[in-house]
């Protein structure tokens, strides 16, 4: 067995590689493109650094496009991204129209790719009208919907449905985030690389140097949230529950992480309203890192005692299943893929206002062996669902039912 997915058997058994072999067998040669707005930042940046390798190894011709637009392009997607998880935000016909311009162009160069591709993922609702622009395609395509669309706001969700439509299949994250459409829909969650920088296990002297780099008291307990500076993400709740934690538990200190993705703009904003909320307060420490602070991110997270992710909408979380792996149980706001990983009383708690996400704070800060109980079965339960070769498996046997015909059933020898 070779490279990289071997590295996988002594966390997932040598069956689960086996199967993936596989099941990967009549795709070889195959070619795929997955098509996303930003090479780093974000959830699906970080799947798509991992997945695509792997899939290379498995003998699939795989590459990944990224379609570029400017910043009216990207604040007219952010705002689909908004309604989407269901603020009714409105979208003129001429930002509707600079969306399908942009992807009209983005299509001439990518034309080539995509319509000799076999098969074609498109991610989220940037480049999802790049389908139209491309009449003669071979292959199948698929939109992957990595957002909380249980309650879109209907009017822009009617629009996009309009470029969604014509594709072959759509994957959500949940069942919940389906949606009337005349193609099958595929339910798949997202997963983490065990063996990323992001989540490898670290020595004690690098966390120790990170808190210090970063004025993080290791002889004090801490509570982090690692997310972009989005208002979903609720990290003025976040502020407020720290606040209240803290007088049960005066020696607690916050770290709210996070960095912008090259597709948000609306980072400035929401990190303005973060820093006003904490006025100064020297036990929160707002770290803003580059893109590549995957090792970073992964020694803060295990410098917590406990875990928030207080969102109000969340497609999956990656930050979540991240943090569970590294045996911290997760405070997690009672929304979307929140609820898939945080199992109440089990690997975290759920919770729904910044009174509740302090309770639980204080009720697992007080309670050491219950902390590590929780975490050792957090870190259990992504083992068993979150890791990246359950996300491969899914994929793969979705490509081997689109390019093969065999809708129904995928028979392993
Ligand atoms: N992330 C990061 N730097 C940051 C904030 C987040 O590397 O400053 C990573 C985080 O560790 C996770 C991903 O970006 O892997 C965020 O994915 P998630 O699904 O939690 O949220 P999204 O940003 O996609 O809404």
């Amino acid at each position: 067995m070779s490279s990289s997915l071997a590295r996988y058997v002594d966390i997932t058994g040598e069956d689960v590689v086996n199967q993936l072999r596989q099941l990967a067998e009549p795709l070889a040669g195959k070619r795929v493109v997955h098509v996303n707005s930003t090479r780093v930042g974000g959830g699906v940046a970080e799947i798509l650094a991992k997945l695509v390798p792997l899939m290379r190894e498995l003998g699939i011709e795989t590459t990944w496009e990224v379609i570029t637009g400017d910043p009216d392009f990207f604040s007219v997607t952010k705002s689909f991204h908004n309604a989407l998880q269901g603020n009714r935000v409105p979208i003129s016909a001429s930002q509707y129209d600079h969306y399908e311009a942009v992807n009209r162009e983005n299509a001439k160069t990518l034309s080539e790719k995509l319509a000799s591709a076999d098969l074609v993922f498109v991610h989220d609702p940037q480049p999802a009208p790049l389908l139209s622009f491309i009449p003669k395609r071979r292959g199948s395509w698929i939109w992957r919907c990595h957002i909380d669309a249980s309650r879109p706001h209907r009017p822009v969700w009617k629009h996009l449905r309009g470029f969604v439509e014509g594709y072959d299949a759509s994957i959500f994250s949940l069942p919940d985030f389906a949606q009337r459409l005349p193609h099958p829909q595929y339910i798949i969650p997202p997963s983490i690389d065990p063996l990323s920088e992001k989540n490898v296990d670290l020595p004690a002297s690098e966390i120790d140097e990170v808190c210090r780099r970063h004025g993080i008291d290791r002889t004090r307990r801490l509570a982090v949230q690692v997310s972009r500076f989005d208002w979903f993400k609720d990290p003025v709740g976040v502020i407020e529950a720290f606040q209240l934690a803290r007088r049960s538990c005066p020696d607690l200190q916050l770290v709210l992480a996070g960095g912008t993705a090259a597709d948000d703009p609306e980072g400035a904003a929401v990190l303005d309203a973060v820093n006003t909320a904490a006025n100064g307060d020297p036990d929160i420490h707002i770290l803003l890192l580059p893109p590549d602070a995957h090792r970073e991110i992964n020694a803060i997270q295990r410098a917590a005692d406990v875990v928030l992710q207080k969102s109000i909408k969340e497609g999956f979380g990656l930050t979540v299943t991240e943090a569970l792996w590294k045996a911290r149980p997760v405070i997690g706001g009672n929304v979307g893929g929140i609820r898939l990983q945080v199992i109440d009383h089990h690997t975290g708690f759920l919770v729904s206002t910044p009174e509740g996400a302090a309770l639980r704070m204080c009720y697992l800060l007080q309670r050491p062996d219950r902390l590590r109980t929780m975490g050792e079965k957090a870190r259990e339960f992504v083992r068993e669902n979150f890791l990246l070769t359950r996300h491969l498996r899914e994929y793969l046997t979705v490509m081997v039912a689109l390019t093969t015909g065999m809708k129904d059933r995928i028979e392993l020898a």
